[in-house]
């Protein structure tokens, strides 16, 4: 039985699929391509082009592949871009969930893996946000995500689809050995912008926004490794498949670390002096999110390998200087 991952050319979606081949599982992949990179999908992966939205792609998929679960990926994630934009955003993630779930009963397909957000939580009235606490998201990006945990929730009410929504925190890094890592075109993300400016691609970075109420006045936010975050999804599946219930969980460090302690980590991994200004605030920015993050650890048995920012850092940076230009000078199957 196969894996169907959603949008497993994308950032995260092709290090879940990485390490899925990696510990044995058959896998697929949908992807439209709209922000991912088919030379990321390991080869071992089939591979349908196509979008989450086109129910007859989609079921078309379903009749060829013979799904054990789905671990979906496929969203737009920038948040600047959905507060500008909210209908984009409501249009491929909301409306693609529907058409999904639709798929997924009328296939008898009953666990889907979900890549959910801080985003969801808005500005927390504490931190380490729980899973339990109040979800009120600052911005339509993230209204989108918990819309789509909802629509899961009486999916599974009405049809017995079980869900895991994994709510990541911040997700940074690169497979340690460099062969594949983040590449979005804009790059909206801290760490690939602060690595571009180290890599002289930029002049400088923009911090945005040095008055929020956090030790040193720029945002706070909580760093995982991208490859222990795809690892959580394998848990997640796994639980599901052992019958457990649908559930959610945060994926983060519980450890949280400035803007401007990200700029220092990276100036010094990378040994260059990374110019840097502070800017006006992003709209939809919330001042602070850190994880509580031991329900995953204790219910999944999720244990992140990289607990420092230096080295999730290093793993980006060996990512970068070895594809200066991305896939886009890849050889393969790019
Ligand atoms: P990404 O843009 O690199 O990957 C998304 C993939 O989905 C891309 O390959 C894209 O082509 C594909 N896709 C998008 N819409 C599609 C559609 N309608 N049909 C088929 N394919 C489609 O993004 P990412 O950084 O890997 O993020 C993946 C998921 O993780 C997103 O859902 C995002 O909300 C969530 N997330 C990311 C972060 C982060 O820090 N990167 C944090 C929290 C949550
Ligand atoms: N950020 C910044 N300059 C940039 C990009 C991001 O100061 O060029 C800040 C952003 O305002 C936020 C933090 O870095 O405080 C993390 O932003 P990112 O977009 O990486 O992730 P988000 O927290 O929005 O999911």
């Amino acid at each position: 039985m196969a894996v169907l991952v959603l949008g497993g050319a994308g950032y995260i979606g092709s290090h879940a699929v990485d390490r899925l081949i990696a510990k044995g599982y058959d896998v697929a992949v949908v992807d439209n391509l709209v922000t991912g990179h088919q030379a990321a999908i390991n080869p071992q992966a089939r591979f349908y082009e196509g979008d989450v939205r086109d129910v007859d792609f989609m079921n078309g998929v379903f009749d060829q592949e013979d799904v054990e679960g789905v671990v979906h990926f496929a969203a737009f994630s920038v948040v600047p871009e959905s507060m500008k934009n909210p209908l984009k955003y409501f249009d491929n993630n909301t409306t693609g969930m529907v058409k999904l779930l639709e798929v997924m009963a009328k296939h008898d397909v009953k666990r889907i893996v979900f890549s959910s957000t801080a985003a969801t939580y808005g500005e927390p009235e504490r931190v380490p946000i729980k899973e339990t606490d109040p979800q009120v998201p600052t911005n339509p990006y993230g209204e989108s995500k918990l819309a789509m945990e909802k629509i899961m929730h009486w999916s599974d009410v009405a049809y017995g689809i079980k869900f895991v929504a994994l709510r990541y925190f911040n997700v940074a890094g690169a497979k340690p050995d460099g062969s594949i890592g983040e590449d979005h075109h804009p790059e909206t993300h801290l760490v690939p912008i602060i690595l571009q400016v180290a890599a002289g691609e930029r002049d400088q970075l923009q911090i945005f926004g040095d008055d929020y109420p956090t030790p040193d006045g720029t945002n706070v936010r909580d760093y995982v490794h991208v490859v222990d975050l795809a690892d959580a999804h394998i848990l997640a599946l796994e639980y599901l498949k052992q019958g457990h219930d649908s559930d959610a969980f945060n994926l983060g460090s519980s450890t949280g670390f400035s803007n401007r302690q990200m700029l220092e980590a990276a100036r010094t991994v990378t040994g260059k002096p990374i110019p840097a200004v502070m800017a006006p605030r992003r709209a939809g920015d919330p001042s602070t999110l850190i994880a509580a993050s031991d329900k995953a650890r204790k219910v999944l048995g999720w244990q992140p390998q990289y607990d420092d920012v230096h080295e999730i850092i290093k793993t980006a940076w060996n990512w970068k200087t070895s594809h200066p230009r991305g896939y886009d000078d890849r050889g393969g199957n790019a």
